[in-house]
C-alpha cells in the first residue's frame, strides 16, 4: 500500500528510536527535561523567537495560542479555510469563548490589509471587539500554498495598526520556506506566535512547538498545563523531535515528489491536479465522471491510499516515507483503477 494520506503516517526512523531509548529525562512540568528544554531552545532559534513551549499537537499548540492571545467574548480573524477554524473541532469557541469571524481570503488563503481592516471590530458597548489574526502557511486546505514574506508581512502589519496580535498556524511553514527559499525567521519576523509541526514533514512521531516571546511562552505555559498538556519525562519523544529539526532540507525531496505526482496525474485521463507548490497536491476527478469519494475508494482497491477533500476533488501529501519509485507505481495503480472504474 503506498500512503499519501498525509505527511503524519510516516513511522520513526531506527536513529529516532535510539534516541528515545537513550534520551536523558526529567519531570518536564518543572523543567527539568534536558532533552525539551533543548528542543525548545533549538525550535525559538530555528522560528526566530526568544523561547518555544512542546506540545503534544499542533491542534493543541494553535488552541494554545489562541486562549493565550485573547480575553473571552473577543473575535479572532481567520480564512474561512483555516485549520484553527475548520478543522480543530470548534476549539475556539470551545476552549476560549472565542469567536470566529472568517474572511475568504481566495486561492492563496492570506487576507489583505484591506480584508483585515474590513473584519476588524473595534471594542466598544455593543461589539467584543478582535482579539487575534490567525494565517496559516503553507496553507493546507488551499492545496499546501506557500505563503510568501511580503503577503505574511502585509496582514500582520494591517492586524498591528490596529492593536491585534498575530498567530501563524505554521503546521508546515518549514515547507514554505523550503519552497520560497526565504529564511524560517524571515517568515515569522512579522507574526507574535508559530505553530509549527515536528511530526508532518520532519518525521518525528509526536510533537509540536509553539514558538513566541519569553512573557507569551510563560503565560502559554500556564494554558498548555490547563489544556492537560504538561507532561513528565518527555524527552523519550523529544529526543526524535530534535533529530527531526535536521529533516528540514529534505523537504526539497518531498516537493519534488509531488511535483511529479501531480504531472503524472495531469497524464490521465479525466484527471487534472495544478502544480503544486510544496507536498500537497490536490487532484481534481469530475471529467473521469468519478466523485472524490469514489476515485479514492478505486485507488484504495488498487493499492494506494489517499482522502477526498471535497466533492470533486482528493488530496494526496507526500512525505518521507515515499520515493519516487513510489510516485511512479502509485501513478500506474491510479491510471488502471480511473480505466477500470
Ligand atoms: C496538521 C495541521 C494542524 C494540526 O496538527 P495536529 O498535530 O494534527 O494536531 C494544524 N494546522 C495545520 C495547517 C495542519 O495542517
Amino acid at each position: 500500500m503506498i500512503d499519501f494520506r498525509s505527511d503524519t503516517v510516516t513511522t520513526p526512523s531506527d536513529a529516532m528510536r535510539e534516541a528515545a531509548r537513550d534520551a536523558a529525562v526529567g519531570d518536564d512540568v518543572y523543567e527539568d527535561d534536558p532533552t525539551v528544554n533543548e528542543l525548545e531552545a533549538r525550535a525559538a532559534d530555528l522560528a526566530g523567537f526568544e523561547d518555544a513551549l512542546y506540545v503534544p499537537s499542533g491542534t493543541m499548540g494553535n488552541q494554545i495560542a489562541i486562549r493565550t492571545h485573547t480575553d473571552r467574548g473577543q473575535e479572532l480573524l481567520c480564512d474561512e479555510q483555516a485549520h484553527v477554524y475548520k478543522w480543530e473541532l470548534g476549539g475556539i469557541p470551545q476552549l476560549s469563548q472565542v469567536q470566529p469571524r472568517i474572511l475568504d481570503c481566495g486561492d492563496r488563503g492570506v487576507p489583505t490589509a484591506e480584508q483585515v481592516r474590513d473584519g476588524f471590530v473595534a471594542e466598544d458597548l455593543h461589539r467584543p471587539g478582535t482579539g487575534l489574526l490567525c494565517l496559516e502557511n503553507t496553507h493546507n486546505s488551499r492545496g499546501g500554498v506557500a505563503v510568501p514574506k511580503a503577503d505574511i508581512d502585509e496582514a500582520a502589519a494591517a492586524a498591528h495598526d490596529l492593536g491585534v496580535p498575530v498567530h501563524l498556524d505554521g503546521a508546515r511553514f518549514l515547507n514554505a520556506c523550503v519552497a520560497l527559499d526565504t529564511e524560517p525567521t524571515e517568515l515569522t519576523a512579522e507574526v507574535d506566535s508559530a505553530m509549527f509541526c515536528l511530526s508532518k514533514g520532519l518525521g518525528a512521531p509526536v510533537g509540536s512547538m509553539l514558538a513566541g516571546d519569553a512573557e507569551f511562552v510563560e503565560r502559554a505555559r500556564r494554558i498548555r498545563k490547563l489544556f492537560g498538556g504538561a507532561m513528565r519525562q518527555v524527552g523519550l519523544i523529544a529526543a526524535p523531535g530534535l533529530l527531526a529539526l535536521e529533516n528540514v532540507d529534505r523537504l526539497a525531496d518531498d516537493h519534488a515528489n509531488a511535483a511529479r505526482l501531480a504531472a503524472g496525474l495531469n497524464e490521465v485521463d479525466g484527471l487534472s491536479a495544478p502544480e503544486p507548490d510544496t507536498n500537497i497536491v490536490m487532484v481534481n476527478s469530475e471529467a473521469a465522471g468519478l466523485t472524490g469519494e469514489e476515485l479514492s475508494a478505486a485507488c484504495k482497491e488498487a493499492g494506494v491510499k489517499f482522502h477526498a477533500f471535497g466533492e470533486d476533488t482528493c488530496r494526496l501529501c507526500t512525505h518521507l516515507d515515499v520515493d519516487e519509485g513510489d510516485v511512479d507505481e502509485a501513478l500506474d495503480l491510479i491510471a488502471a483503477a480511473v480505466a477500470d472504474a
